[in-house]
């Protein structure tokens, strides 16, 4: 029998949770006279990371947020690094803060992150982050993660009892979503490149969620018939860590790229600040949040 994935639609979700997020913001400037605002911090001109960072600065302008820019040579040291976010941390104008990743070889980027504040820790790097996502604390989720998270409920997807394989164990995305998933009561398996004859473990999934930094590293074979598929992936050309075509004859619920995980993680940073600055100014009644939907 031939059989043709749904697609889960990640931007229709996105526009509702960034509309949300509006209307917070607009909330909180209206009783505070203060706007949310997300400070980015970018090290050198990776052309990647300039269109990541300008798309999530435009996105909370559009949204009523208020973005703060700063850019830091490529040759910054670590002590004016962590001096610049630090001074951000302590800036009461300041409610979320996003250092895009990567830094730059010569720095330690784990050390420059636990610098954010993690009241303001919106995009969830911080190790106390980590902590809140693994014990399902409350606290801000990594943003790709949380995304992920908030489209697997959004399609009823059931995740207590079921066997979840993440493909991917970086700090930003494959750990943190796994924590997150377990959270949930699912089975737990992670992936790595040294994992052996990864088809046979992957073909095992409920639910496989696939973040290697691979273009079309995965296809159809790796997929147990009937089973969810997010593909976090993004590489140029719109073209995601999992192989389209192949995967959707045989998944039962797949992410397309683009307009699946993407707008997702940006949806999520936008609705963590409004968040951040709900907590920070004491405005509205905080929403209870583990990240996690
Ligand atoms: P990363 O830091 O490069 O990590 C890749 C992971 O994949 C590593 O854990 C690596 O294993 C594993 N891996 C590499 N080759 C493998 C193989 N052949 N078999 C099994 N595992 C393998 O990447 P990342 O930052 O997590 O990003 C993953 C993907 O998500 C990228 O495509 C990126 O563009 C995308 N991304 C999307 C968003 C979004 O908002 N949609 C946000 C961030 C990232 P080792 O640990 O053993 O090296």
């Amino acid at each position: 029998m031939s059989r043709t994935a749904r697609v889960m639609d990640g931007s229709d979700l996105a526009r509702r949770m960034v509309e949300r997020a509006a209307e917070r913001a607009a909330e909180i400037s209206r009783r505070t006279g203060q706007r949310p605002c997300l400070a980015t911090v970018l090290v050198g001109e990776d052309p990647a990371s300039v269109t990541y960072v300008r798309m999530k600065r435009n996105r909370c302008e559009r949204a009523g947020l208020r973005s703060r820019h700063v850019a830091l040579p490529a040759s910054v040291t670590q002590a004016e690094l962590i001096g610049a976010i630090t001074s951000l941390s302590r800036d009461p104008d300041v409610h979320g803060i996003l250092l895009q990743h990567p830094v730059g070889p010569h720095l330690d980027e784990r050390a420059t992150f636990e610098a954010i504040a993690p009241e303001k820790d919106v995009d969830g790097v911080t190790t106390h982050s980590f902590a809140a996502m693994s014990f399902g604390l409350d606290g801000f989720a990594s943003c790709a993660p949380g995304g992920i998270m908030r489209l697997l409920e959004h399609h009823d997807v059931e995740l207590a009892g079921r066997r979840a394989v993440v493909v991917g164990r970086s700090a930003i995305l494959g750990k943190p979503v796994g924590m997150l998933l377990l959270a949930r009561d699912a089975t737990v398996t992670y992936c790595h490149s040294r994992t052996a004859d990864l088809p046979s473990v992957t073909r095992e999934a409920d639910v496989l969620i696939v973040a290697v930094g691979r273009p079309r590293a995965l296809h159809g074979d790796h997929i147990r018939p009937g089973a969810v598929v997010i593909d976090a992936g993004y590489h140029p050309g719109n073209v995601g860590d999992v192989d389209f075509d192949s995967a959707r004859r045989r998944a039962g619920l797949l992410t397309p790229v683009p307009g699946g995980v993407g707008p997702m993680t940006i949806a999520t940073l936008l609705t963590q600040t409004v968040e951040a600055a709900a907590r920070q100014l004491g405005a509205l009644g905080a929403e209870a949040y583990t990240g996690a939907g």
